[in-house]
C-alpha cells in the first residue's frame, strides 16, 4: 500500500521536523488511524517532498520527522501552463483538477469576446481563486505530486497574450482550417516550458483567433469532434504531456 501522503506549507517545517495542520493531524489520526512510528509522506505544496514518520500524535497535532527529502516529488520535467477559458458555474473546477492530476504547473483562466463569465468583482473573482487553490491543493495530494500548481488571476485574452511570455511551444487548440496535428511534437522532444490555450465554450472569435496567430501561437486540431471546453483543457494536457514522454 503506498505511503499515506499529507499537505504541510513550508512555514510549518523547522529543521527535520514538520507540524501538520489540525485539519490534516485530525484526518491522519481519528480517519487514517495513524501512530507514532507510522510511516508517512509530506508534501508542501513548493516542490518537496519528505519521507519520514509520526513521532507524536493527537487528535489536533501531529509532528513528522523528515527521514529524507526529495526535491520535485512526483513532478514532470516539462513546465506547462494551461490557459484556458474560464466557464460558468464549476467546469473550470474539473479543469484544475484534472489538469492537476496530469502534471499542469499554472492555470490561467481566460476571459475572452464570447466568455459567458465576465470579469467578475474582486471578491468573487478572490472567493472563485480560493475555491480553485483548494481544488488544486486536493488533487496534487490525491495524485501524489509536491508542487501546487499556481492559479492566476483571470486575465483577459489580449492581457494573456500581451503580457505571458512566450514559451520553447506555444500552442492553441483551434478547430480552424490551416490548424496542424499534434504530430508536430515529434519535432520537439527536448522541450521544458509549454503553453497550450483552449477557448471557452463558445470558442474564440475571429479577430481574437487572428491575434492569438499573429502572437506566435501555432493553430492545433483535435480533429472533427468538437470537445467542450471542460473536456479540451485536460484532453490537451494528457495528449501533449504523453507525446513529451511525461506518462510513462
Ligand atoms: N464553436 C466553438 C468553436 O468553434 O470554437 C467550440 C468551442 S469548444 C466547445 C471549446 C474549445 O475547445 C475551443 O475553443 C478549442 O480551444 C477547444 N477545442 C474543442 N474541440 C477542438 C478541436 N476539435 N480542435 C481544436 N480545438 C478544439
Amino acid at each position: 500500500m503506498a505511503i499515506p501522503i499529507f499537505y504541510a506549507p513550508p512555514e510549518n517545517r523547522s529543521g527535520d521536523k514538520i507540524a501538520l495542520s489540525p485539519a490534516e493531524a485530525h484526518h491522519a489520526v481519528a480517519v487514517m488511524r495513524l501512530k507514532e512510528g507510522s510511516r508517512v509522506m509530506v508534501v508542501d505544496g513548493c516542490g518537496m517532498a519528505a519521507r519520514g514518520e509520526i513521532i507524536a500524535a493527537t487528535k489536533s497535532r501531529v509532528e513528522i520527522v523528515s527521514h529524507a527529502d526529495i526535491r520535485n516529488f512526483g513532478e514532470p520535467s516539462v513546465r506547462l501552463t494551461l490557459a484556458a477559458g474560464l466557464s460558468v458555474g464549476e467546469k473550470f473546477d474539473t479543469v484544475v483538477e484534472k489538469g492537476t492530476e496530469l502534471g499542469v504547473r499554472r492555470f490561467v483562466p481566460i476571459i475572452s469576446e464570447k466568455s459567458k463569465v465576465k470579469l467578475v468583482e474582486p471578491a468573487k473573482a478572490a472567493a472563485r481563486r480560493t475555491r480553485l487553490e483548494k481544488v488544486a491543493l486536493a488533487a496534487m495530494k490525491q495524485c501524489r505530486r509536491s508542487y501546487r500548481p499556481d492559479i492566476a488571476t483571470p486575465l483577459t485574452l489580449r492581457l494573456f497574450l500581451d503580457e505571458t511570455d512566450r514559451e520553447d511551444l506555444n500552442l492553441a487548440f483551434l478547430p480552424v482550417e490551416k490548424a496542424q496535428s499534434l504530430d508536430l511534437l515529434k519535432a520537439h522532444a527536448g522541450v521544458s516550458r509549454v503553453n497550450l490555450l483552449v477557448g471557452p465554450e463558445s470558442g474564440f472569435s475571429e479577430e481574437e483567433t487572428d491575434y492569438i496567430l499573429k502572437a506566435g501561437f501555432v493553430p492545433i486540431s483535435l480533429g472533427p469532434r468538437i470537445l467542450r471546453t471542460e473536456t479540451a483543457g485536460p484532453v490537451v494536457t494528457a495528449l501533449v504531456m504523453d507525446r513529451l514522454g511525461e506518462l510513462k
